[in-house]
C-alpha cells in the first residue's frame, strides 16, 4: 500500500514486496529497487534494529546509486533529506512513520514492544526536536501493520514490567498487548494530535502480511517507509 501527499510518499509493504528472504533472512534488492520506484525514491536508508532506544540520522548525501544504505544500528531514523528513504523492517513490531508538517522532516520508527517500553518513542521525537526544530504538535503520524490486541499474547513477566496497564487486554487468563494503543499513548503525551490508522492492520490474522509468531519464525521482513518529495 502506498499513499501519495504533495510533501511525502509512505509505503506500506507485506509479504508480496518482502525487504528480506523468509529463509535466508537476506536483503532482497529486487524488492527494495521495486519499493524504491512506489516511493519515487533514489535510495533507502535502513537501520540494523535492534529493539533499542537508539536514533540514527540519515545523512545528507549527494551519490545515491545505491538501492539501500545501512546505517547501523539502532530503531528509529530520521531525515530531512528529499528523494531518500528511511524504512523500518518488522515482521509483528508496530512500525510508526511521522512526517514533520512545518519542517519537511520525517523519522520512521521501529515500536515494537522492548523499544517502545526502552522510549523509543521518546527519544525519536526529542531528536526531531533537537535536529529539525519539531514541535510533535505539527507531526503527521502514520501506524503500521503489526501484531495486535486481537491475536498478541504476552507473558505475564512482561506486563510486570508496565507501569500502566491501559494497552493489555485480559481475555481468558491470558494477556494481550496493544501496541498501537502503547505507542498513542506515548504520542499523545507529546501532543500529537493526528494519528492515521488506515495502515494498520494485524499481521497475525491477516493475510499478505509477514509474521514471526504466525508464520512460527520462518517468515520474511515488512517493509514501512517513507520519503519526502522535493519543495517546489
Ligand atoms: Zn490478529
Amino acid at each position: 500500500m502506498t499513499t501519495k501527499n504533495t510533501n511525502y510518499t509512505t509505503f506500506f509493504g507485506g509479504s508480496k514486496l518482502s525487504i528480506l528472504d523468509p529463509c535466508t533472512h537476506e536483503l532482497n534488492i529486487t524488492h527494495a529497487s521495486a519499493i524504491n520506484r512506489h516511493l519515487a525514491s533514489s535510495t533507502m536508508f535502513l537501520a540494523r534494529q535492534v529493539h533499542s532506544a537508539t536514533v540514527l540520522v540519515a545523512p545528507q548525501q549527494t551519490h545515491l546509486h545505491s538501492p539501500v544504505i545501512w546505517l547501523g544500528q539502532g530503531d528509529a531514523l530520521i531525515t530531512n533529506q528529499e528523494k531518500a528513504s528511511i524504512g523500518i523492517i518488522t515482521a509483528d513490531c508496530l512500525p510508526l512513520l511521522l512526517y514533520d508538517s512545518k519542517n519537511h522532516a520525517a523519522a520512521a520508527v521501529h515500536a515494537g514492544w522492548r523499544g517502545a517500553v526502552a522510549g523509543i518513542v521518546d527519544k525519536t521525537l526529542l531528536r526531531l526536536k533537537q535536529a529539525y526544530g519539531t514541535d510533535a504538535r505539527d507531526l503527521i503520524v502514520y501506524l503500521g501493520p503489526c501484531a495486535n490486541v486481537c491475536c498478541y499474547e504476552v507473558r505475564d513477566d512482561f506486563v510486570e514490567q508496565l507501569d500502566d496497564l491501559s494497552s493489555v487486554d485480559k481475555r481468558d487468563g491470558r494477556f494481550y498487548f496493544d501496541q498501537p494503543r502503547y505507542a498513542t499513548k506515548q504520542l499523545r503525551a507529546h501532543g500529537v494530535h493526528t494519528i492515521n490508522i488506515d495502515a494498520l492492520c494485524c499481521t497475525m490474522c491477516v493475510s499478505g502480511y509477514n509474521s514471526h509468531r504466525a508464520q512460527k519464525g520462518k517468515a520474511g521482513r515488512n517493509l514501512t517507509a517513507i520519503c519526502l518529495k522535493e519543495l517546489l
